[in-house]
């Protein structure tokens, strides 16, 4: 770590202050975990990949009219992003059925769900990230009804965005957490896209290419994550 003073250590980034208070510096790291930070594990060049896959996809959503929060790419795992005020609410959209929606419903694995699914959860890793709903965003004001929508609408888009980005890619779109701030009053998409918080399936054999093949110790993680972004045609300059 270098010698500037983190503002928030998570589990897959760091978050330190810039020159301006409007702004952050967001460190990707190696550390990759799941069930709630339960397992945890240091992938070589996955902070370098996601820093770089989740540049490609912020600048890609802000050119279809998406109001997100990056501003650029400082170094190999390292971005410049708008300081939000995040509201603490994953908004999680399925096209297919997967993870904690199959457990949940006993609903089959790859299901195609038509119309898509849009899911908030509450984030906090104390209480397992709770699912819950508009009514409970409203009640306990985590965000206002017009937040709410925007939220929902903003998601919806980048659902339809990014299934048809992914799908050029011979590669379907399972399902994709977000997470929304404000600044000025307005607001942003924010946190990160990348194979650690989407499901990305092989288009043609269903083969797992995002972080599944973590939580059920598959291997080959960042050779997948590699995989993706090649196809995608994200700039990967590694590290040594
Ligand atoms: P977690 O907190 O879930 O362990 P990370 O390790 O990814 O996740 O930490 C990054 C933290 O930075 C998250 O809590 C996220 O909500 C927050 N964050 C992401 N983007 C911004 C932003 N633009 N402004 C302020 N906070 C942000
Ligand atoms: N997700 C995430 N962070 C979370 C919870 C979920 O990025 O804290 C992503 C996850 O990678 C998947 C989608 O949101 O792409 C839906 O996750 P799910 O509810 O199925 O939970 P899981 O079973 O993956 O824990």
């Amino acid at each position: 770590m270098s010698e500037r003073s983190a503002l928030y250590e998570g589990k897959a980034k760091i978050v330190y202050g810039s020159e301006s208070p409007d702004e952050l510096i967001l460190h990707f790291k190696d550390d990759t975990s799941a069930f709630d930070g339960e397992k945890v594990e240091q992938l070589a060049h996955k902070g370098e990949i996601n820093n770089a896959f989740n540049a490609f996809i912020m600048e890609y959503l802000q050119r279809e009219g998406v109001p997100t929060h990056f501003i650029r790419r400082l170094n190999a795992r390292e971005s410049l992003v708008r300081h939000l005020e995040m509201i603490p609410v994953e908004c999680v959209v399925r096209n297919r059925a997967a993870g904690s929606l199959s457990r949940r419903l006993g609903v089959e694995e790859g299901k195609i769900l038509q119309p898509p699914t849009l899911e908030f959860f509450l984030k906090n890793d104390a209480l397992h990230d709770p699912m819950i709903n508009t009514s409970h965003i409203r009640t306990f004001g985590w965000a206002t009804a017009e937040e709410v929508e925007a939220m929902r609408c903003w998601t919806l888009r980048v659902n339809t965005l990014l299934s048809a980005l992914f799908a050029k890619a011979g590669l379907i779109l399972v399902d994709f957490k977000l997470e929304f701030g404000r600044f000025d009053g307005e607001l942003y998409l924010g946190d990160e896209f990348s194979p650690d918080g989407c499901r990305l399936w092989d288009a043609q054999s269903l083969e797992k290419m995002d972080k599944d093949r973590f939580r059920r110790d598959l291997g080959g993680v960042v050779d997948a994550y590699r995989e993706v972004a090649r196809r995608l045609g994200v700039p990967l300059a590694l590290e040594s």
